[in-house]
């Protein structure tokens, strides 16, 4: 697929405009190695380094579409990997955009493909613990897939916040209000977080 194309697919499953539009102002060449140039408007997720990935867009789309930004949300990404999904979010919240990745070289790449955009800051570290420099955080991505829910961060999360988590093949989204929901969305695939 070429990008125009890949647009069309992603409206035809039914993404709503505003995700659509951040998907046509990212170019996602950029966040894709040299060598799978070629491939950066297919629907499939593109190898990074050290088993790290680009994830496949309609599985992006998928977890912003669950996330729910209305515009001015703080927003925390764990496993930012090549950047792109950080360059997409800043499309659909003009609130600050954090970043963290653990492999050093990609957080350094991303970093310097994303330098100009003074919404996103990326952090090199682990992700698996808490991040409460800046929280608290109204919408929480975690890219990157864990063996239970992140029950961890639920105290990071604002009131009415949002985490869209991928646990093992599943993408959960967890909303917390008076209580905490959680709604189970199987079948995906992710790289494990460390
Ligand atoms: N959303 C990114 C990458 C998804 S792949 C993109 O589209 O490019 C998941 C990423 O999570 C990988 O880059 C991997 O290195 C990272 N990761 C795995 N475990 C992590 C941890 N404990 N802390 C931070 N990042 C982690």
């Amino acid at each position: 697929m070429n990008k125009k194309e890949l647009l069309y697919y992603l409206s035809s499953i039914g993404f709503s405009k505003k995700i659509i539009n951040a998907f046509e102002k990212v170019k996602r060449e950029n966040f894709v190695p040299e060598n799978l140039k070629d491939l950066s408007y297919e629907d499939t997720a593109l190898s990074l380094q050290e088993g790290a990935t680009i994830s496949q867009p309609s599985t992006i789309a998928f977890m912003l579409d669950l996330l729910n930004l209305e515009g001015k949300e703080k927003v925390l990404e764990i496993g930012s990997g090549s950047g792109y999904v950080l360059a997409l979010l800043s499309h659909l919240t003009k609130g600050k955009i954090y970043g963290v990745e653990i492999i050093t070289s990609l957080a350094e790449r991303s970093r310097k493909i994303l330098e100009k955009n003074k919404q996103i800051e990326i952090y090199n570290k682990d992700g698996s613990k808490s991040f409460s420099e800046k929280a608290p955080f109204d919408r929480v991505l975690i890219s990157a897939s864990a063996d239970k829910l992140p029950e961890h961060l639920y105290d990071q999360l604002s009131q009415n916040g949002i985490i869209v988590a991928s646990v093992k093949n599943s993408i959960f989204c967890i909303k917390k209000k008076k209580t905490i929901t959680k709604k189970e969305y199987p079948g995906f695939v992710f790289v494990p977080l460390r």
